[in-house]
């Protein structure tokens, strides 16, 4: 594998080989509980195949596979009374994983604006 998704965590979480708690899927995307839950329901929701960021996408059919999951999860979760839906993107919103991901936040108030 001679890309950077070789050493990418979320892709090695894509191909099973390092163990997430997987909570949804679809044909483009996964969703997997955050590791450090910042909330009772913290659910990421990543695309099968790498995209650093949403600065770096031109796939609108991904990007759309990836918010349908979003609003599966959060259903699935029962986040009834509502949920947040956080797409970090480069050094100024702290994105820390260079793998796109949708981070589905819900089970109690979310302040606004966000920090
Ligand atoms: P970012 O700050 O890039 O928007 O979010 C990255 C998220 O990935 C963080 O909330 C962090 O807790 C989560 N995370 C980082 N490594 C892992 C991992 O190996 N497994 C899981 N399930 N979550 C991770
Ligand atoms: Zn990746």
């Amino acid at each position: 594998m001679a890309d950077e998704s070789a050493n990418c965590i979320f892709c090695k979480i894509v191909r099973g080989e390092i163990p997430a708690t997987m909570v949804a899927e679809n044909e483009a995307a996964i969703a997997f509980r955050d590791l450090d839950a910042k909330a009772p329901v913290h659910v990421l929701v990543v695309p099968r195949k790498h995209i650093v960021s949403l600065a770096h996408s031109a796939d609108p059919a991904t990007l759309g596979e990836v918010l349908a999951l979003a609003g599966d999860v959060a259903r699935q979760e029962g986040l009834d009374g509502g949920y947040r839906v956080v797409i970090n993107t480069g050094p100024d919103a702290g994105q820390t994983v260079h793998h796109l991901h949708a981070h589905v936040l819900g089970g109690r108030n979310m302040a606004w604006p966000p920090g």
